[in-house]
């Protein structure tokens, strides 16, 4: 509800003259014609213009539950008349102590312990920090080279901006490059003609080997991998890839961080998808999004025991994890982590995932035969189609770059919002998304990309 009620002419002039959004593109600042939601319901949100339409990517991959649910709403404000915000340096609080010791009881292995952040990209600088300091502890301060892949997406805090391997996301700012090395795409889609799967993978396994080697083992602390590359364009790396990988990190002392910021919190149909369905235990996870489902901020990059152990008591040489926020493990998001955890387990939210998983991914994989589309993947409820200019030639870079947009801007008309990008739509709905919803959600994408095509010849 708006604190004011005025006409959408000037809301959307506040909104240009005075909002600057992520990833704003300069030359059209202020003239921007965004869609703006108003409301949301289920799986469901609402423009300015009264249309309701189906939330493809859940927000920004995270309104787990779907929009409009009073019982998290309500949890939010209870903890904010009982006690709105605490200071999580010298204090400690009940909701925020908790939510770490639930998050601990479902987390893979050995990771219980919780550092709360603000949202995905502090839980992944948090990551990144503490290894840093681990090694500094340890005595290795030459071990700082983190290992991470094209195509990535890690955040926009410094640090964590630096190990994200867009092409498009490094152009204009400043990376700390002297910390980073960037893996080669794995992406089996782009793989050579005629080269098979398995000989990809070990393709694959083989870059991170041969990075770790040439750099030097003394010198790389890290590998971190997304389980699925969201942001990049749902890129599934080929089956055993993160269990491979896990184990050249484990030979020469790398170790693993798992960025679930997406993956987490029921995406894949579990808490945690690195375990369930990577087969892998890494040494941190990190997660945000799908945490509260997205109702009010919260991140965490969550650590294993093992490596606190290493680090702390007599072993610690007195030192301080100098590494923190205002808002780490504010109550009332903590509120609202519980009571979504409270959600997703009475309401087999996690069960529900798994049962209509197939149904998306057939009809995810059916969107592969038509001519524009080149490729069509994904896994759990995470979907992306890539357009090409020609399906048979999988050429890619002769297409026009709005192509995703128009195929948004059809979608929209019809009850459907996308998340284009470049060539690509990305979608991940609310989990609470039915059967019959997602061959609407499907049955609206295949017009959108069969009005794009007709537009386009
Ligand atoms: N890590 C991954 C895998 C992400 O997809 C994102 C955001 O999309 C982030 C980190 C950064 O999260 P946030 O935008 O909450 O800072």
């Amino acid at each position: 509800m708006t604190q004011q009620t005025a006409d959408f002419e000037t809301v959307r002039d506040w909104d240009n003259g005075n909002f600057v959004h992520p990833w704003e593109g300069m030359a059209g600042i202020g003239r921007n014609d965004r869609t703006f939601t108003e409301g949301g319901e289920g799986i469901y949100v609402s423009t300015q213009t009264g249309e309701r339409l189906i939330d493809g990517p859940a927000g920004m991959w995270c309104v787990q539950i779907g929009y409009g649910n009073t019982e998290i709403a309500e949890a939010m404000a209870q903890q904010a008349r009982e006690l709105a915000y605490f200071s999580p340096f010298n204090n400690a609080n009940s909701t925020s102590a908790r939510l770490a010791h639930e998050i601990a009881k479902r987390t893979p292995g050995d990771l219980n312990h919780v550092f709360f952040t603000t949202g995905g990209s502090t839980a992944v600088d948090s990551a990144l920090r503490f290894i840093q300091f681990r090694n500094n502890v340890l005595g290795l301060p030459e071990k700082k080279i983190v290992i991470s892949r094209q195509k990535a997406y890690h955040g926009s805090t410094y640090l964590a901006a630096s190990m994200s391997g867009k092409e498009r996301d490094q152009g204009w700012l400043d990376q700390a490059s002297h910390l980073t090395h960037f893996l080669p795409n794995v992406n089996p889609y782009v793989r050579a003609e005629g080269q098979s799967i398995e000989a990809f993978l070990d393709e694959k396994v083989a870059d991170l080997e041969n990075a770790i080697l040439q750099t030097g083992a003394d010198k790389v602390a890290a590998f971190i991998a997304e389980p699925i590359l969201c942001s990049g364009g749902v890129i599934v790396p080929p089956a055993g890839y993160h269990k491979r990988c896990l184990e050249v990190c484990r030979r020469h002392d790398v170790l693993y961080i798992s960025d679930e910021v997406v993956t987490g919190f029921g995406r894949m149909g579990h808490w945690f998808a690195s375990e369930e369905v990577f087969d892998i235990v890494p040494d941190i996870i990190t997660c945000a999004k799908g945490m509260t489902s997205g109702y009010v901020p919260m991140g965490a990059c969550i650590i294993s025991d093992r490596l606190i152990a290493e680090v702390s008591g007599d072993k610690s040489r007195d030192a301080t994890f100098s590494n923190g926020f205002t808002y780490s493990g504010h109550p009332v998001s903590a509120a609202a982590a519980l009571k979504n955890i409270e959600i997703i387990e009475r309401e087999g939210i996690l069960e529900h995932v798994r049962d209509v998983t197939p149904h998306f991914e057939a009809r995810l994989g059916a969107l592969a035969d038509l001519p524009l589309v080149g490729d069509a993947r994904g896994k759990g409820l995470l979907g992306c189609v890539e357009c090409v200019a020609d399906a048979s030639a999988d050429d890619v870079l002769a297409l026009d770059k709005t192509v995703g947009a128009m195929i948004d801007a059809h979608c929209q008309e019809n009850g459907l919002i996308l998340r284009p990008i470049i060539n690509m739509c990305v979608f991940s709905p609310p989990l609470i998304i039915s059967e019959s919803q997602i061959d609407q959600m499907f049955d609206i994408l295949e017009y959108g990309i069969r009005k794009t095509t007709s537009d386009l010849v």
